[in-house]
């Protein structure tokens, strides 16, 4: 059996807790690897090693740091093929949707490519009598960065990337179902030039994410996942005195304006809702269509759509979408499905006790689809990050703007429409942190930030983007007198620029 380790100080070290998890194939439900969990200890020494050298990183100049991500992207490309197929083996997604994941985060390696420009402070030359005042932007140490199962490519990157290239050490505690290609994009920045130490990758649970939370030495946290730990996470870095951005669930709504184009909004439903099997924060899990006969038109397209959908395991070139994650995770959705018809929604299409000949054992959901969904049912409230879509009937435009701006989540929401007016109204007054016009995953790109509203994210900095920089470094302003004002005597009265 193939044990995963850590990567600390350049290399593969193996676990000393004594404690592992499986990783499995979820298209088979076979163990294919034991991943180690790491101890409050295991934790520390990466933590010691990040400390030893973090301080020439930091010094190292930023066009030099920038180089070691050219050389990054350039190797994460030679090796997309297997970096993917990696990926699927252990999330499960097709091989293509893995490649997306992973261009996804190369793609934020490209943007602090910029980091000399992106670092640069401020300067105001006359801020007073032979005064000037000035701000440098300085990296914060170290961070660390604690990562979901479903993006074990984009969201690593997301993290480490802007981090390392502001001059920080990371350490990177990855979700243990695919810890595979987070300790091989380490080994990967090991070959682009980085020094050692500067990203250990430590596998492990809540305790790691535990020891992380209350290590002295780490500054800054940056988490994603579900939003009960994304709370959790923000609070105790909060009250440990760590800064943090914490990303959590979504219920991505869609509304089809009578207006929309019909067959262009069911094909971003299709692709949306059960791309990546559901699986995926920005995936859109309700559908909201604007009248009666909208409705009616939506559901009779969707329908032949989602029963031939393909589903089946990464090495199936064809499919459409895989199996969920963990057989947790199938037990889950389809409680969730169970749930939805005693509630008294009408299961239009039913995904239950989907099998595949071959991969008895695989975690597949089928394709569902529920009508006349309403919000007071757990299905509406709940994320079921599954492949099931939920259709919410609204009479006019206010009744569905109303529901995303009312539910508890504000992730990701789009709108499908040919007025204009509409898009711009809904724009200004929804809720909710990124924003589709005629477009079902608006993931923004890497020099815009990603981020939620609501209980989709605690903390106010986002993933990428300038934001990015901001929160992988501190501020530090200089007021400096050369050198003739000194010479005057001393002041007591409290400087003021009059
Ligand atoms: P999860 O919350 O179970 O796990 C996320 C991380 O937290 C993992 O590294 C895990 O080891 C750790 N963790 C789990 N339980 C913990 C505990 N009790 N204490 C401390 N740490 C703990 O999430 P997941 O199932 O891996 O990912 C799916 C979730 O992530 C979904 O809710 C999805 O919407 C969300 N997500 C959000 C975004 C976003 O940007 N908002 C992006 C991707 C995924």
């Amino acid at each position: 059996m193939r044990e995963i380790g850590h990567f600390i100080g350049g290399k593969h070290v193996a676990g000393t807790s004594g404690r592992t998890a499986d990783v499995f194939n979820p298209a088979t439900g076979e163990v294919q690897a034991k991943v180690s969990l790491a101890s409050v200890s295991e934790i520390r020494a990466a933590v010691e090693n990040a400390k030893q050298a973090q301080p020439k990183w930091a010094a190292t100049n930023p066009q030099r740091r920038a180089r070691v991500f050219m050389k990054f992207v350039d190797l994460l490309n030679q090796n997309m093929d297997e970096l993917a197929e990696m990926l699927s083996k252990e999330h499960g997604k097709t091989v293509e949707d893995s490649k997306g994941d992973v261009i996804r985060g190369l793609e934020v390696c490209e943007f602090v490519i910029g980091i000399p420009h992106l670092s640069k402070g401020e300067f105001t030359e006359g801020a007073g009598p032979q005064i000037d005042m000035y701000s440098m932007r300085q990296p914060v140490g170290i961070g660390a960065g604690i990562t979901p199962f479903n993006f074990p490519g984009m969201i690593p990157m997301w993290m480490f990337a802007p981090a390392i290239a502001c001059g920080n050490a990371f350490i990177l505690k990855p979700s243990e179902r695919d810890p595979s290609l987070p300790m091989r994009l380490a080994e990967l920045m090991i070959e682009a030039g980085l020094p050692a130490g500067i990203l250990n990758v430590v596998n492990g649970d809540k305790a790691a994410v535990d020891a992380i939370l209350t290590d002295p030495d780490i500054g800054a946290i940056s988490f994603v996942g579900s939003t009960p730990i994304a709370r959790y996470v923000y609070g105790t870095a909060a009250m440990n005195g760590k800064r943090a951005q914490c990303f959590g669930g979504a219920k991505n709504h869609m509304i089809i304006m009578p207006d929309a184009d019909l067959d262009q909004a069911v094909n971003a439903l299709m692709g949306a809702g059960y791309g990546s099997a559901g699986e995926r924060c920005m995936a859109v899990s309700v559908a909201v269509p604007v009248g009666e006969e909208t409705a009616n038109r939506l559901v009779e397209k969707l329908i032949p759509k989602i029963e031939s959908l393909r589903i089946g395991p990464y090495t199936d070139e064809k499919a459409d979408m895989g199996p969920v994650v963990t057989k947790e995770a199938h037990a889950r959705i389809n409680g969730l499905i169970n749930r939805g018809v005693e509630e008294g929604a009408k299961l239009l299409v039913d995904g239950r006790g989907f099998k595949l000949q071959g991969y008895e054992n695989g975690y597949f959901v089928g394709g569902t689809l529920f009508d006349h969904v309403t919000p007071e049912m757990d299905i509406y409230k709940q994320e079921i990050f599954g492949p099931v879509l939920s259709v919410v009937r609204a009479h006019n435009y206010e009744e569905a703007l109303d529901l995303p701006m009312k539910h508890e989540y504000g992730n990701g929401v789009a709108i499908y429409t040919r007025d204009g007016d509409a898009a711009r109204d809904f724009a200004s007054r929804i809720n909710i942190g990124m924003i589709g016009i005629n477009v079902p995953i608006p993931v923004p790109l890497a020099y815009h930030s990603f981020g939620g509203w609501k209980a989709s994210s605690f903390g106010d900095l986002n993933q990428h983007g300038t934001d990015s920089i901001k929160f992988w470094t501190k501020t530090k302003t200089i007021t400096a007198r050369w050198p003739s004002g000194i010479k005057d005597g001393a002041e007591f009265v409290m400087p003021t620029m009059k």
